[in-house]
């Protein structure tokens, strides 16, 4: 993310129309937003691709996370309604960290992108998850946005590659994100979703079992709750203990 063609801008003027134009961010915003204690700065960038509309500040950088602040990057201001969804998204992200679940950085002095990527990865593989519970209980209806992606994986053969290493385990973990997420967002079978998940399954046998292991503890164990985030964190470092000291818990 190139941060010197971002700009600060002014979260009133960003949002004015979102939630005068979406219900469900409305909802969201009114209910949530106060939770956010940390200052949040919103910067714009044009450059930004629809698909990579993130929140970054407190990421996966620890250096960044010493100073406290929480940055949303967008690329409309202000916010159009399609946009409603991703930018109530970003601030749920903002939210969980709030609310103190734990999150995964990369080992301070490693700059590794398999190790970065990593880290990303076991944050998104319980956190994503958790915006999809936030953004459902504020009506979103988030099943068709999800079944597009999905499809879209399909189509492009986008699904993984001959993965090793670290970055078959970061596979693993988004294998078991797709089953998070798709408990939640279907109560059926016919989606693109589970689609998805039926390849996934099909071309990549060896790293299912300890992605379904990884997904029944998780399922047991609940992870509504950071003490609870946390165990699944150190479940899934009894299980490959070689990533244990590449991470950091959060
Ligand atoms: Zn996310």
């Amino acid at each position: 993310m190139d941060y010197l063609i971002s700009c600060s801008i002014c979260e009133e003027k960003l949002l004015q129309g979102i939630l005068g134009s979406s219900t469900e961010f409305k909802n969201f915003y009114e209910t949530e937003r106060s939770k956010i204690k940390s200052p949040l700065i919103w910067l714009q960038n044009d450059k930004l691709r629809q698909e990579d509309q993130i929140s970054q500040g407190r990421l996966a950088n620890l250096g960044e996370l010493s100073t406290g602040y929480v940055a949303i990057t967008v690329h409309n201001n202000p916010a159009e309604l399609s946009d409603a969804t991703t930018v109530a998204h970003e601030l749920a992200h903002a939210i969980i960290r709030e609310e103190g679940f734990p999150f995964i950085g990369p080992y301070p002095e490693c700059r590794d992108s398999s190790v970065i990527n990593l880290a990303f990865s076991l944050n998104n593989m319980i956190h994503d998850p958790l915006v999809i519970i936030k953004l459902l209980k504020s009506g979103f209806v988030l099943r068709e946005e999800y079944e597009n992606e999905c499809l879209d994986a399909i189509r492009k053969n986008n699904i993984g590659n001959k993965y090793s290493g670290i970055n078959s385990i970061v596979f693993t973990l988004f294998y078991v994100q797709q089953l998070l997420e798709n408990e939640l967002l279907f109560s059926d079978s016919e989606n693109h979703c589970t689609k998805l998940i039926e390849k996934i399954e099909e071309l990549y046998p060896a790293n299912i079992a300890k992605g379904k292991q990884i997904f029944e503890f998780i399922r047991s164990n609940g992870f509504n709750s950071p003490d609870k985030v946390r165990q699944i964190y150190e479940k899934i470092f009894d299980i490959y203990p070689g990533i244990r000291d590449l991470t950091v818990i959060c």
